[in-house]
């Protein structure tokens, strides 16, 4: 089987949103053009989101709600990795930014590279 485009991709992405019952609200269109603003890269870690042959891994392109508490439009939808998006988890972004800084904030002070 020829390995998925990326807008069937997003596009499969979006469906298994709606079948977990979230609103969504952004195209599948408007959708792809987020996922290729961001240059293959993540958000977070800025490490390069590579596609899997049908199966997901950490660095495979997610689509993640920038707020939890609101709906996919396309102002509070991003593509982040897999591994970011699990350990952003139901946070908002604001609220992952914050833990992040806690952490890397705890680290210095303990010298921890
Ligand atoms: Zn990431």
């Amino acid at each position: 089987m020829a390995k998925r485009t990326e807008l069937e991709m997003v596009k499969a992405g979006l469906s298994a949103h709606k079948k977990h019952g979230y609103d969504v609200q952004v195209t599948s269109e408007e959708a792809f053009e987020i996922l290729k603003a961001t240059g293959g890269i993540c958000r977070y870690c800025k490490k390069p989101m590579v596609r899997g042959e049908g199966k997901m891994h950490d660095r495979s392109p997610t689509i993640d709600r920038i707020n939890n508490e609101k709906v996919m439009t396309k102002d509070n939808v991003q593509y982040i990795c897999k591994q970011c998006n699990t350990t952003k988890g139901a946070h908002t972004h604001d609220e992952f930014i914050g833990f992040l800084r806690n952490l890397r904030n705890s680290f210095k002070a303990r010298n921890i590279q």
